[in-house]
């Protein structure tokens, strides 16, 4: 099949045609878990004094700051993990009221807590398309899953393009590689040099390429190769989900993603579809360690052919 010379949109729907719908890894990730789930522990990893990763069961990382002006969060767990998040919060050394979130994009395991915190008068900040995103009702193409865009009260209230800052310890910024959707952002702490980078880095398994939103398999080196400029040797690297990181683990994802990068774009000139390229096993010597890549290869495959369709 050869892209050139079909709109996107039929690229798109030749692809969705070709691939099915399945429900990989992946995907189940994003939806609801047992209930009982969010009612054990929350797991607190402490970064410094002020400073820590929560973890609650079956939720992507929350990174939360506290002071004597209350708490900083960045991302805020599903829905569903609402309370569970609260209660967490309020057993945090210096613990108090959330008065800022940051969304590091728009997907519900970050966005949960939005409406009671927006509700409550909160501030919610956010990259510009992550609240465009959230202003709207998204569907993937494939899977068909649908996802119902916010309340007005629970989208972020306060956004940005480029970069910004809260206080002297608290930089973030646009990570326009749109390595995982096109509204991704960092945090940067940087009192404990600790940078969360929500899910432009997977710590654990293969990514999700949200093409619908904007990611690509581009995206994921861009994005890699950005974040390294900020980071040095010492910072840790929070990511969406799986453990802290440090700037040889991005250091080697870039290469792994390079590799697989460079492997799908030769398969794409070539004329092959998602199913040949799973076929063509361009993550082969990282399965092992990485798990099936048989979703994770499709979308990427078809991240491309929307970032290359002459009319993308
Ligand atoms: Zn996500």
């Amino acid at each position: 099949m050869d892209p050139r010379g079909h709109t996107r949109r039929q690229i798109l729907k030749g692809a969705i045609g070709a691939a099915g719908i399945a429900l990989g890894a992946p995907v189940r990730r994003l939806i609801a878990a047992p209930a009982q789930a969010v009612s054990e522990g929350a797991g607190i990893q402490p970064l410094s004094d002020n400073l820590f990763v929560l973890k609650i069961p079956g939720e992507s990382n929350v990174v939360a700051r506290t002071g004597a002006d209350g708490v900083l969060l960045v991302d805020g767990g599903s829905a569903r993990a609402a309370d569970a998040l609260t209660k967490a919060i309020s057993g945090l050394p210096g613990g108090g009221p959330v008065h800022t979130i940051f969304n590091t994009h728009w997907h519900p395991e970050q966005t949960g807590s939005n409406e009671q915190l927006g509700k409550a008068g909160k501030t919610i900040i956010a990259h510009e398309n992550t609240r465009l995103w959230l202003t709207t009702d998204v569907t993937w193409p494939w899977n068909g899953q649908q996802f119902k865009r916010l309340p007005k009260i629970a989208q972020p209230n306060r956004t940005f393009y480029t970069t910004g800052a809260l206080d002297p310890g608290v930089r973030y910024g646009y990570i326009p590689d749109a390595a995982h959707t096109d509204g991704d952002m960092y945090v940067y702490f940087t009192q404990q040099n600790v940078l969360a980078v929500g899910d432009a880095v997977s710590g654990q398994g293969w990514p999700i390429v949200d093409y619908a939103t904007g990611g690509w398999i581009g995206g994921i080196v861009g994005g890699l190769q950005r974040l390294q400029t900020l980071a040095n040797e010492a910072t840790r690297i929070v990511p969406g989900r799986g453990p802290v990181l440090g700037l040889k683990d991005l250091k080697a994802q870039y290469e792994m993603y390079g590799t697989i990068y460079d492997r799908l774009t030769q398969l794409l000139n070539k004329g092959r579809g998602p199913g040949e390229a799973v076929a063509a096993q361009p993550t082969k010597e990282f399965d092992a360690q990485m798990g099936n890549p048989d979703e994770f290869v499709r979308r990427a495959f078809e991240s491309l052919w929307a970032y290359v369709s002459p009319d993308a």
